[in-house]
């Protein structure tokens, strides 16, 4: 693979940043990888970790001499961090992000990028629940989609080049519109995520059952949404909070289901919840034929994860 970048400068280090600097090592896509984390101890760990070529103590330090600028925080972070970038960022670089909202960080970031410098918003779907610099990990992106968003005036030379760069990481391109990509996400991320913690966080209330019962019996389906409820509160709170819209839309549309479903239990409908159930099984054969997860039973865990 060929370098892509010169220098690229990761803007937080936590588990996409991280991710991105392994990912970039093991193709050789960047000729140098700068790093900046707010707090001494992500840098110090960073450091510690041989976690890129440098670690600067400033935001503006890392920014000054990149090729590329990714944006690597929790998306209400992210307008700050460009206010700070901004004036130090050379004509001709490109800023992008990874954040999991797309139209609040362009309308946010948007206006701290300086005349000349490319602005090319990303997404890469691929996570898990852990985060922090010592959390990524080179094969993150494989195989997942990276959704860039292009911003108006976004020239192709440099979204073609940024798509390179993930692509050299692994990742499948795709290009959407901020608006679809949030609404996208509000269905197959967010409002699952918000489920989720919804569902462990009434498990939890019932605080008899938790003590005991939920821990030891948790393999029946609650142990997915508890890995899923671990995700990071900073980076989901801010999630919710700019994509009120689209979350609150298929919410809307989320709980009409669950009332039809629980009007079809409580009448005994059992063809309603047959066919229900047997829609809903065909889209989990989709995703594994987009080559998305694994049909492996209980998501390929091994027997001896199970204990
Ligand atoms: P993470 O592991 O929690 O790391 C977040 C990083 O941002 C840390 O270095 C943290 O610094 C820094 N940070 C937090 N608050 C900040 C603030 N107010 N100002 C400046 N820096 C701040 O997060 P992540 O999972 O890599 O997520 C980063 C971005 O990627 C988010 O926008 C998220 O929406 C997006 N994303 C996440 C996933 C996922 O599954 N995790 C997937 C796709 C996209 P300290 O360590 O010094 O506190």
């Amino acid at each position: 693979m060929t370098q892509i970048y010169d220098r690229v400068a990761l803007i937080g280090l936590g588990l996409i940043a991280s991710s991105m600097c392994h990912a970039m090592r093991r193709a050789g896509l960047a000729g140098e990888i700068v790093g900046y984390a707010r707090s001494p101890e992500t840098r110090a760990i960073a450091r510690e970790i041989g976690l890129c070529d440098t670690i600067c103590e400033t935001a503006a330090e890392a920014a000054k001499d990149a090729d590329l600028v990714v944006l690597c925080v929790p998306v209400g972070a992210m307008a700050a961090v460009a206010a700070e970038i901004g004036p130090v960022l050379k004509p001709g670089v490109t800023v992008s992000d990874v954040g999991s909202v797309k139209r609040t960080v362009i309308e946010s970031v948007g206006p701290h990028i300086p005349k000349g410098v490319h602005f090319v918003p990303a997404h890469p779907l691929a996570g898990t629940e852990h985060s922090g610099p010592r959390s990524g990990f080179a094969e993150l992106f494989d195989g997942r989609y990276t959704i860039l968003v292009p911003t108006e005036g976004s020239e192709t030379a440099a979204i073609d080049r940024l798509a390179d760069l993930w692509r050299g990481m692994g990742a499948l391109i795709e290009q959407m519109d901020a608006e679809h990509h949030d609404l996208v996400l509000a269905v197959t991320s967010h409002t699952p995520h918000l489920i989720a913690y919804t569902m462990v966080g009434v498990a939890d209330d019932l605080r008899r059952v938790t003590d005991s019962e939920v821990i030891k019996y948790s393999a029946a389906g609650f142990r997915d949404f508890t890995r899923i409820a671990a995700s990071d509160p900073v980076m989901w709170r801010d999630v919710f909070l700019n994509n009120k819209e689209a979350t609150l839309e298929i919410l809307g549309r989320f709980t009409e289901e669950l009332f039809a479903l629980q009007r079809a239990i409580r009448q005994g409908d059992g063809d309603h919840l047959h066919d229900y159930f047997t829609r809903t099984r065909s889209i989990r054969r989709g995703i594994i034929e987009a080559g998305q997860d694994t049909d492996a039973p209980d998501f390929g865990r091994t027997k001896a994860a199970k204990t």
